[in-house]
Formats: structure tokens, C-alpha cells, sequence
């Protein structure tokens, strides 16, 4: 029995109760519901009625010998959020009467995923869709992927001369890339390398902007921002570019104010301070085309439409009226055309697909069953504790509701009392036996008062621990530092939901803790309705079906971002086409990382790592301390396991 077990299971639990628990109305958005079996149902548009049952997708893909934990990623959301995005822009241009296009890249670091990026441009195509690098690998990929001669490469990032040249050069190419200028030595560097290679590249400049961003990554523009040209430097730029007859090839105003903007005037006050330099570049003989407002697109992962860092408080319709609106006014005012207009928008596009699946290995919980003995020879502390939970037994019984001010007394009581026997402890006057009965007696005036109390009255302050103190850690297959890094790096929250069970209360009470050997390898932050709880509603796993937790909207930078701390690889990836008739179709397996993979990434070779465990085991063989089938046993253990799955497996 775990601790939050109520005394009489409710059979009335619905899935909208579920639904409610988790807040699925909430974020989930139109992706992500339950249906009538209990399970998570993931429908991939908003006109389609196609669905499929999340639980038994997993099931289906286990049976395959794929295991958890496993990333999926469901192409046709990925295609309907670059819809909605190129939607949402196409009807603020109409709306505002809009005299130019939406032309928008994909920032290629939110996931460089081969399989992901070939998909992004297949979507993306009708609208031309480009992508956005920010380093030389990634401008190789760019160059390689994208064949839609008239979408743009926006070449951001540091840029030295081999940079740049490939970028003049693969203009040559027919393709589109545009170097913009985000540091002032970059200047000399193309002017250099247009005369070397004879040949021009499009120019953009990146604007530090002095408006103020919010939320986690505020601090990140501004005067003193890592990225871009100060007005000043911006100015000098011109000039040189005017004296090398290069100003003809200017054509485009970048900025970027962070990831994740969780508050639209933050956006607004940017494009009106963009727009106003766009319009003085033009001004300065720039013959400026393109406007280019960068990422920032947030989206709402905890469903409350507010300011929080987990949240927007702007709908992607908002965000793109407010972009054309803002342009069109300034430039009508100056009377200059209106540009085409870019988004870098990474986040908005590439969060909802992936779903993470893991399972969990067990369960662990505070023993609140306490056999209580009336020894005469017990100390006065114990006995004190006693008659506490004797106490709130007795009031447990009664019908009538209790005074919330004697629990607390109660509990207060309970607490000192055990601090006392911490202190006697040390002290030598009581012994571990004693000591661990103490705490096993707090733990069950804990579950006493739990039992007895509704939600709101737990949450009391003067209550708070005793959640808490009741509740399990749940044992999760996963490495946190592997697959869902900002949850540790940025405190970033994602939605976590069993993606089955949900005709069953959840009544236990948890946290995940992953498989590192590191405290900080563990999930305590939930989506609570708009604030953060640090426990989340779970069931008691079933000891011969495993319990699936899903984490949501997690595609974006989780990937690029994990990392093999404690040797825990890559995961399985599998891309999921849904088909009319909601049967579905495995497009691509990326396979996990097997044990030897992950070694060989650190200059360790297997073949030598096995010779050199063989080599021993003779030694030991020759002292007579392992016999020759032991031997044989553990050598080839160690071959089998080097070829399987760095996660635990059934
Ligand atoms: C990271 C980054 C992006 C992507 O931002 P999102 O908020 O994920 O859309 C876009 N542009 C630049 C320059 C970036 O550095």
C-alpha cells in the first residue's frame, strides 16, 4: 500500500478527471487528448479526424524489440505546426493589407537531426522555407539539404574567412544564403573575400536592440549583448560597405531577443526599434528587402495563456499581426516598401512532434505501517510520539470535521518529538532501533493526517512536509542529462503524463529520480494550472505491465542539447506517419546508441577493453581464484552487453 492509497478508491474517476489532473485541456492544444480507453490520443491536425492511441503505438513498438526509453516523433504535427505558422502569417498579411510575403527559416540548433531537417524542408517547401546556421558544420548541412533555389540560408554565428567564402561561393550555386554581419571584424573579412573570389554574397547586418527582454534569456540582448552591431558600429559598417561598393548588396535587418518570449510587448517594443533602424539603413542608401525578427516564438507548455516563464501570453495569430502590423505602420509612415518578411522561429515549429517515452523500473516509498508495542521499558520520547498518533487516530475516528489548528498542533508535536530523538541519537541515549521506530511512528502520523485531510488542507504552510515526507520516488529508465537537459541546465518544465491509466485515480504522489549516479539526475518540477508543483499524481505500478510516462513538447534543443553524462546514450528515435484510416506507418528507426558506441566516442575500443579483461581473467585462472567456465561466463557477458542498450531492460 503506498502512502496516498485512500481508504476507499473512487470508482466515479473519469477521464475528465484525468484530464483535469494533468491540465491536457490546457496545453495539449489540439494534439494531445485521452480517449475512451484511458490512454493518450494523439490526433495530428485540426481537420483531420485521424487518431492514434499513444499507449498502444508503444506497445506495438516494443514488440519490435525496440525499447524505452524512446523518442517519438509524429511527422504530421511537425507538418501542421509549419502550416500554422505560414497560416498565421499569410492571414495577418491579408488582414493588414500586407504588400510583401512571410518567408521563414528553421534555425538548424534547435534539432540537426538528419531525418528531422529533410522533413522540415519536405513541409516546408510550398512555402519556400529556409533554414538558419550559425556555425560552418551547420552551414554544410544547409548547403547539402537545401535544394529549393529560392528559399534562404541565413548564414548567423561567428564567421571566419573559410565561413564566408562558402557562403560566397554557394551563391554560385544557385542557392540563397545571406551573410549577416554580427561582429564588427566580420566587415573586413567579406570585403577581402569579395575580392579574392570576385564575387558577391547578400548582405544583413544583426542589431543589438536596446529594448528590454523579459523572462530567462532578458539579459541576453541590450547594449551589452554577446550578438550584434551597436548603432555606432552599425553606422561605421555602412560606410565601409559604401566605400568597398558593397552597399548594393546590404538588404537585410536580423535581430534576435531570445528564446521562449513569454510576454508580446516585449516583442513589440523590438520590432518597433527594428523597424525604425530598417527604415534609417534604407535611408543611408541600403536597398534594404528583408526584415528578419529571429526566434523568440514561445509556446505555451503549461496552457495558461499568461506571462510565466512556461507560457505566452500571445496566441502565434498575435505574434504575427503584431510583426506585420508594427512593419507595415513604420514603413508607411517613411513611405518605404514593405519587406519580406523572415522568422527564425525554431521552438514554435519543432516542439509538439516528439514525444519521450520512458517506463518506470520501481518504486520507492517511506514505510508508513508501524506496529506499535506498549513496552514499559520504552523512552519517554517514544512514548510521547505514541500517544500522538494515538491521538490523531482517535480523531480520524470521529465523523465530525476536525479543527484544523489541533492537527497542526498534532503534527508540530510530532515533529519536535522527532527532532528530540535525533538529538537523544547523538547524544548515545537511545539506539538505531529506537531511532528508526521514532521515524517510522512520524511517517505514520503523517499518512494519519494526509488520510484525514482534503487536498487544500494539506497544502496548509504548517502542513506543507508532510506531502513531502509521504511521497515516492519513481524510478525512471532514463537519463535526464541525456534527454531532457534543460530540465536540469534552466529549470525549463514540460508537461509529464502517464500515457495510460487514465480510467484510475492517480493516487499516489511522486517524483521521477533517473538513472545517474547524480542527485541532480531527477524530475520534481510539474505543471500545476499555472504554477509549478514539485510532486506530480501518479498511479502504483502494476508488477507484470509497465508504467509509461510520457514527457511533451520536448523537440526542441532537448536532443542537441544531452549530453553522456554517466555513459548513458542516445535513445531510440522513431518517426511516425498516421494514416487515414488511424492505423500508422514507421517511417524511420534511428537506433539507440549500443554500449560499445558510447565507449568508442571516448577513444576507448572494445575489442582492447575485452582483451584486456580476458588478460586477467588468466591471471586468475592461474591463481586458481576463477575457473576457466567463470571465465568464459563473464567474457562473454561483457561481449553481449557491449552490443545492447546502455538503459536498463526487462
Ligand atoms: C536560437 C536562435 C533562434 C531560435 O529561437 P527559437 O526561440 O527557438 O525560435 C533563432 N535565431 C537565432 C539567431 C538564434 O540564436
Amino acid at each position: 500500500m503506498t502512502n496516498f492509497e485512500p481508504k476507499k478508491l473512487n470508482k466515479n474517476w473519469t477521464i475528465k478527471d484525468s484530464i483535469s489532473t494533468y491540465g491536457i485541456d490546457k496545453w495539449g492544444e489540439k494534439y494531445f487528448s485521452i480517449n475512451s480507453d484511458g490512454n493518450i490520443s494523439i490526433t495530428p491536425n485540426r481537420k483531420s479526424k485521424k487518431k492514434v492511441d499513444l499507449y498502444k503505438l508503444v506497445k506495438e513498438i516494443k514488440s519490435r524489440e525496440i525499447n524505452t526509453p524512446l523518442i517519438i516523433r509524429f511527422n504530421d504535427i511537425l507538418e501542421d505546426r509549419i502550416t500554422e505558422i505560414n497560416n498565421a502569417f499569410s492571414q495577418a498579411i491579408e488582414t493588414y493589407n500586407y504588400k510583401n510575403i512571410y518567408q521563414g527559416v528553421f534555425p538548424i540548433k534547435c534539432n540537426q537531426q538528419k531525418n528531422v531537417l529533410e522533413k522540415i524542408i519536405e513541409y516546408g517547401d510550398r512555402w519556400d522555407l529556409g533554414l538558419e546556421v550559425g556555425s560552418k558544420s551547420e552551414l554544410l548541412i544547409g548547403l547539402s539539404i537545401l535544394e529549393n533555389q529560392k528559399s534562404l540560408l541565413i548564414c548567423n554565428g561567428y564567421k571566419d574567412k573559410k565561413y564566408i567564402e562558402t557562403a560566397i561561393l554557394a551563391r554560385k550555386l544557385g542557392k540563397q544564403p545571406i551573410l549577416v554581419i554580427e561582429q564588427r571584424d566580420e566587415v573586413q573579412r567579406i570585403i577581402e573575400a569579395v575580392k579574392d573570389l570576385k564575387a558577391t554574397p547578400i548582405l544583413g547586418i544583426r542589431s543589438k536592440l536596446s529594448s528590454e527582454s523579459s523572462g530567462r534569456w532578458g539579459k541576453s540582448v541590450g547594449d551589452n549583448s554577446k550578438f550584434g552591431l551597436s548603432i555606432p558600429e552599425i553606422m561605421l559598417t555602412i560606410k565601409e560597405l559604401k566605400e568597398a561598393n558593397l552597399i548594393n548588396e546590404m538588404m537585410l535587418l536580423h535581430f534576435h531577443v531570445g528564446s521562449q518570449i513569454s510576454d508580446i510587448s516585449v516583442i513589440k517594443d523590438a520590432l518597433q526599434e527594428a523597424s525604425q533602424i530598417f527604415v534609417e539603413l534604407s535611408k543611408l542608401g541600403a536597398p534594404m528587402k528583408y526584415i528578419d525578427v529571429g526566434g523568440g516564438l514561445g509556446i505555451d507548455f503549461d496552457g495558461t495563456k499568461t506571462s510565466s516563464n512556461t507560457s505566452t501570453n500571445y496566441s502565434l495569430q498575435n505574434y504575427a499581426n503584431d510583426v506585420i502590423a508594427t512593419v507595415k505602420d513604420i514603413c508607411e509612415v517613411n513611405n518605404i516598401q514593405h519587406p519580406i518578411i523572415i522568422s527564425e522561429s525554431g521552438r514554435a515549429i519543432i516542439s509538439h512532434c516528439s514525444v519521450l517515452i520512458f517506463n518506470v523500473l520501481g518504486t520507492s516509498h517511506v514505510s508508513s505501517k508501524v506496529k506499535v508495542s506498549d513496552q514499559k521499558k520504552q523512552s519517554l520520547i517514544i512514548t510521547n510520539l505514541i500517544e500522538t498518533l494515538n491521538q490523531l487516530k482517535i480523531k480520524s475516528l470521529r465523523d465530525k470535521k476536525e479543527d484544523l489548528s489541533e492537527i497542526i498542533e498534532l503534527w508540530n508535536d510530532a515533529k519536535k518529538f522527532k527532532e528530540d530523538c535525533l538529538v537523544a541519537f547523538r547524544l548515545g541515549f537511545i539506539c538505531l532501533e529506537e531511532r528508526a521506530y521514532a521515524e517510522e511512528l512520524t511517517w505514520a502520523c503523517a499518512k494519519e493526517i494526509a488520510n484525514n485531510l482534503d487536498n487544500d488542507e494539506i497544502t496548509h504552510p504548517d502542513l506543507s512536509e508532510i506531502t513531502n515526507t509521504l511521497a515516492s520516488t519513481y524510478y525512471a529508465n532514463l537519463s535526464v542529462f541525456k534527454s531532457i537537459p534543460d530540465t536540469w541546465a534552466i529549470n525549463q518544465v514540460f508537461p509529464i503524463v502517464p500515457i495510460h491509466r487514465h480510467l484510475e485515480e492517480p493516487f499516489c504522489k511522486g517524483n521521477f529520480a533517473d538513472l545517474t549516479c547524480d542527485s541532480d539526475g531527477k524530475l520534481n518540477s510539474f505543471i500545476d494550472n499555472g504554477k509549478i508543483k514539485s510532486l506530480l499524481n501518479l498511479h502504483r505500478p502494476e508488477k507484470n505491465n509497465d508504467y509509461l510516462i510520457g514527457i511533451f513538447m520536448a523537440g526542441a534543443y532537448q536532443e542537441a542539447l544531452g549530453n553522456f553524462h554517466n555513459l548513458f546514450g542516445n535513445t531510440n528515435i522513431i518517426h511516425i506517419d498516421i494514416n487515414e484510416d488511424n492505423s500508422y506507418k514507421i517511417k524511420s528507426i534511428i537506433k539507440e546508441n549500443s554500449k560499445s558506441e558510447i565507449l568508442e566516442l571516448l577513444n576507448y575500443s572494445s575489442d582492447n577493453l575485452v582483451e584486456s579483461i580476458r588478460v586477467k581473467t588468466e591471471s586468475a585462472i592461474n591463481n586458481k581464484t576463477l575457473t576457466i567456465q567463470e571465465a568464459r561466463k563473464l567474457i562473454d557477458q561483457i561481449e553481449t552487453s557491449l552490443r545492447k542498450s546502455s538503459y536498463l531492460s526487462e
